[in-house]
């Protein structure tokens, strides 16, 4: 082992009925993949999804108190199926994507909105609205059982109010498809996490609200606005 200036950072997520955790690499999420949302948001629903990324120490575990972040008025949710990846490729078929995923786990991927808004309407990057400090809430990892979940409802609530709710089954791009589609722009690599897109019901919260994301067949994930 080198010595290192400082010590590096491991981010990494529990993996239910075990004591091993799941190390991440990379971050990457579906910009749109339920037709509700994208009707939500205004847009082309006929375009296929495309993707983004988060920094990886944007992770934040199950339980955690969020800060309410910096440079935005209007911090929004959005609940969504995470995949695990954990056996590398490129130009993945459909056919073999299952093999490449460890796991799913409940996500958020929250929102700077009026940051996000703002660079899409002047042409600019998404990241000072997607890849900020904490934005990327996750459960514990659940190994797969029989094949990539296909459907099964998923939800968000916050202080106790149903805000979101949908049905995996409503993926315009199922869990296969995109991981396929993503190993044709990247070489996936062990480590990977996938954001797979969010129903619609997106909205914000404020400081002191409580955060309950709920897919079936998963742990909940508890996260709060401090
Ligand atoms: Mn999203």
């Amino acid at each position: 082992m080198p010595d290192f200036l400082f010590e590096p950072q491991v981010v990494s997520v529990p993996v239910v009925g075990s004591d091993v955790q799941f190390p991440v690499r990379r971050i990457y999420c579906v910009g749109r993949n339920y037709l509700e949302h994208i009707r939500e948001m205004g847009q082309d629903e006929r375009q296929p999804p495309f993707f983004f990324q988060k920094p990886t120490d944007a992770i934040v575990l199950n339980g955690a108190t969020v800060d309410y972040p910096v440079a935005t008025e209007d911090f929004q949710f959005e609940i969504e199926l995470v995949l695990a990846i954990s056996k590398g490729g490129t130009d993945i078929e459909v056919a073999d994507a299952v093999d490449h995923v460890f796991g799913t786990a409940v996500g958020i991927d929250f929102t700077r909105r009026d940051l996000q808004l703002k660079a899409r309407d002047t042409g600019r990057p998404w990241e000072p609205g997607k890849s900020f400090d904490e934005s990327a809430p996750i459960g514990p990892i659940v190994p797969l059982g029989a094949g990539l979940p296909e459907k099964g409802p998923i939800s968000l609530e916050v202080n106790g109010h149903v805000r979101q709710t949908g049905d995996l089954e409503q993926l315009i791009w199922n869990c296969a498809e995109i991981v396929s589609q993503l190993s044709r722009q990247y070489r996936l690599e062990p480590g990977d996490l996938i954001y797979t897109g969010t129903p619609a019901g997106v909205g914000a919260v404020v400081s002191g609200d409580h955060i309950l994301g709920k897919v079936e067949g998963h742990p909940e994930l508890r996260i709060a606005v401090g």
